[in-house]
C-alpha cells in the first residue's frame, strides 16, 4: 500500500515538473519573442527616425547617398549605401520618377 502511494506521489510530482518545466518554457520563448520584437522596433531601426513610412527624396550618386523623407513631420534622413544597394535604390527611383 504505501509503495503504491510513493508512486503516485512520485508520478504527481513529475506530472507537476513537467508542466512547470513546459510553462518556464513558453515563459521564456515569449521572453525572447518579446525582446526580438523590441530589438527590431528599436534599435535595429534607424536612429531618429519616426515610425512613418519614408519616401525616396534624393540620390547622390556621388556620395553613394539615399535621402529619405518622411511625408507627414518632414524628418529627413540621409543613408549611406554600399554599391549594390544603392543600384536597387537607383532602380525604384527611376521607376517612381516614371510613374509621377
Ligand atoms: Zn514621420
Amino acid at each position: 500500500m504505501f509503495k503504491i502511494i510513493l508512486e503516485l506521489i512520485i508520478f504527481i510530482l513529475s506530472f507537476v515538473g513537467t508542466i512547470t518545466l513546459i510553462f518556464e518554457f513558453i515563459k521564456e520563448y515569449e521572453d525572447i519573442k518579446s525582446k526580438f520584437l523590441d530589438w527590431r522596433d528599436r534599435e535595429c531601426k534607424i536612429k531618429c527616425l519616426c515610425n512613418h513610412s519614408y519616401s525616396i527624396n534624393y540620390l547622390w550618386y556621388r556620395d553613394k547617398e539615399v535621402c529619405l523623407k518622411c511625408p507627414k513631420c518632414n524628418k529627413v534622413k540621409r543613408i549611406q549605401l554600399d554599391d549594390k544597394t544603392f543600384e536597387t535604390f537607383c532602380e525604384v527611383w527611376k521607376e517612381e520618377c516614371k510613374n509621377r
